[in-house]
C-alpha cells in the first residue's frame, strides 16, 4: 500500500500562491481519522471520549474542527489553554496535563471553568489544593499513574525501574491512598480517576494490552481492598502513523475495539463503577494528513553521497535530528518519474545535524523542483523553532479542490517584535 498525498497540481498551486516552506494538511482526511475514533472508540457499558493531544499541531482551526467532530483536548500548558479557549473549548473539555504546571497556569485553569487536572506528583496536588482553596472553585482530578510499561514502536517493556519523570509509580498504593484522601478532603476537588500514558508511535496493540492489565489489577485492588472508586480511566495516547512504506500500524478501528473489548471485559469481570473511559490520541490525529513543501535548490556530490539542499530543515522539522525519525518524500514536479536515485535530504541550518532523510528515493532532481514529505502533521509544526531565524512556514488546510489558509508565514518582522531594545 503506498502513502496518499493531495492532488500534484493542487499543491504547485498553492506552493506557487504561499511559497515553500509550506505546510499542508487535508482536512477531510483528518476529519475521517476523528471519526475513525469517535465511532469505534465506543462501549454499551460505559461512556466514552477521545481527548485530541493538542501538542502534537496546536491553533485554532484545528481546535475547532475537533470541536465539531466532538474531541476533548488534552493540553500540556498555559500557552495550550489559552489557544484552545480561544478557539472557544470551555474548560469541561480540556484535561490539563503535565509534569511541572506552574501555579498561574493551575490559577488560570481553576478561573477558566471546572475542567480536569491531570496530578503528577503529591507536591502538585496540594499545590492544586491550596488553589482550589483560595479561588473556592471546584475541579475534577485524575492522577497519573505510572504503570511501569513502557512502549515505542516495535519495544514495549514492563520496566522494573519506575524511574519516569511522569506520574507515580503504580507500585506506591499507600502514597495514591494518601493523594485520593487529599483530594476528597478538600471541599473544591472531586477525585475522578487514573491516568496513565505509555509511550509514542506504538505499532503494537500488545503493549496497550499489557496497559489495561495492568491498570485494572490497580484499580481492581482500590476497589476491592481500599474502596476507592474510580470513575474515570484515561488510558493515554501514542497510536502510530506511517511515515514510511515499512511502517506496518493497526488500523484506528482495531486498536479501539480491542482497547473497549478488553476494558468490558476487565470491568464486567471485577464488577467495577467505571464511568467513563477515555484515550488521548495525537500523532495519530493529524500526523500522516499533513504534508510539508519544499523546493529543491543547491546539490552537491561527496564520495558517497548525492545531497539536495530544501529551503527549510530542522527549524520547521526537528525530529529527525532529535531522535532519528524518519521520513518519505515525492518529487512533485517529476511525480510521474520512477524514483531510481537515493538522495540525502538536507536543510538549510547550520548544524550537520540538519538532514531530514537520510536516503531519500526520488527521480533525478533539479533545482526549483518541488518536495513533499509525507506524514510531518505530527510535532513539526508544534516543535517547529526560529533557528537562525526562519520564520515558521505557513500552514493551509485543503478541502477538496478548495483550500484555506489557517496560520501564515512568521515574517522577519514577526521575529523582531520580541525585541525590546
Ligand atoms: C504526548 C502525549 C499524548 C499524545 O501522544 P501521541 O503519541 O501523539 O498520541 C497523550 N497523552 C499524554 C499524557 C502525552 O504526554
Amino acid at each position: 500500500m503506498s502513502l496518499t498525498y493531495p492532488d500534484p497540481s493542487l499543491l504547485k498551486e498553492l506552493a506557487g500562491e504561499y511559497g515553500t516552506p509550506l505546510m499542508v494538511y487535508d482536512e477531510d482526511a483528518i476529519r475521517q481519522t476523528m471519526r475513525a475514533y469517535t465511532e469505534n472508540f465506543r462501549s454499551d457499558i460505559f461512556e466514552t471520549a477521545v481527548l485530541y493531544a493538542s501538542k502534537a499541531f496546536l491553533c485554532t482551526a484545528i481546535a475547532g474542527i475537533a470541536m465539531e467532530e466532538g474531541l476533548h483536548f488534552d493540553a500540556v500548558s498555559g500557552g495550550e489553554i489559552y489557544c484552545l479557549a480561544k478557539a472557544g473549548a470551555s474548560a469541561e473539555r480540556i484535561h490539563f496535563h503535565g509534569n511541572n504546571k506552574t501555579p498561574g497556569e493551575i490559577e488560570d485553569f481553576f478561573r477558566l471553568g471546572h475542567g480536569h487536572i491531570i496530578v503528577d506528583n503529591e507536591d502538585e496536588l496540594k499545590l492544586v489544593r491550596s488553589i482550589a482553596n483560595s479561588l473556592k472553585q471546584p475541579m475534577d482530578i485524575l492522577i497519573r499513574l505510572n504503570p511501569g510499561v513502557e512502549a515505542h514502536t516495535h519495544e514495549y517493556i514492563a520496566t522494573a525501574t519506575k524511574d519516569s519523570k511522569f506520574g507515580i509509580s503504580i507500585d506506591k498504593t499507600d502514597a495514591i491512598i494518601s493523594m485520593v484522601n487529599i483530594i476528597e478532603a478538600c471541599p473544591y476537588l472531586t477525585f475522578a480517576g487514573f491516568h496513565s500514558h505509555i509511550g509514542s508511535q506504538i505499532l503494537e496493540s500488545e503493549a496497550f494490552a499489557m496497559e489495561i492489565r495492568v491498570m485494572f489489577e490497580f484499580i481492581g485492588m482500590m476497589h476491592d481492598r481500599h474502596g476507592i472508586d474510580v470513575r474515570d480511566l484515561d488510558l493515554g495516547g501514542g497510536f502510530a502513523i506511517r511515515y514510511t512504506h515499512e511502517d506496518n500500524p493497526p488500523s484506528t478501528e482495531s486498536v479501539c475495539r480491542r482497547i473497549i473489548s478488553l476494558c468490558e471485559e476487565e470491568v464486567t469481570r471485577r464488577n467495577l463503577p467505571l464511568k467513563r473511559l477515555m484515550i488521548e490520541p495525537g500523532r495519530s490525529i493529524v500526523g500522516d494528513s499533513g504534508y510539508t513543501l519544499y523546493t529543491a535548490g543547491c546539490r552537491k556530490s561527496t564520495d558517497s553521497r548525492e545531497y539536495v539542499f530544501i529551503d527549510g530543515g530542522m527549524a520547521d522539522n526537528i525530529r529527525p535530528a532529535l531522535y532519528e525519525a524518519e521520513y518519505t518524500c515525492r518529487n512533485i514536479t517529476r511525480n510521474d518519474e520512477a524514483p531510481d536515485r537515493t538522495y540525502t535530504l538536507a536543510g538549510k541550518c547550520c548544524e550537520s545535524g540538519d538532514i531530514l532523510i537520510k536516503e531519500a528515493r526520488l527521480p533525478e532532481t533539479f533545482p526549483g523542483d518541488l518536495l513533499l514529505v509525507h506524514a510531518t502533521g505530527a510535532y513539526g509544526y508544534s516543535m517547529a523553532s526560529n533557528y537562525n531565524r526562519l520564520g515558521r512556514p505557513p500552514v493551509v488546510f485543503i478541502n477538496g479542490s478548495s483550500h484555506r489558509l489557517v496560520l501564515r508565514r512568521e515574517t522577519y518582522e514577526d521575529m523582531m517584535n520580541l525585541d525590546v531594545e
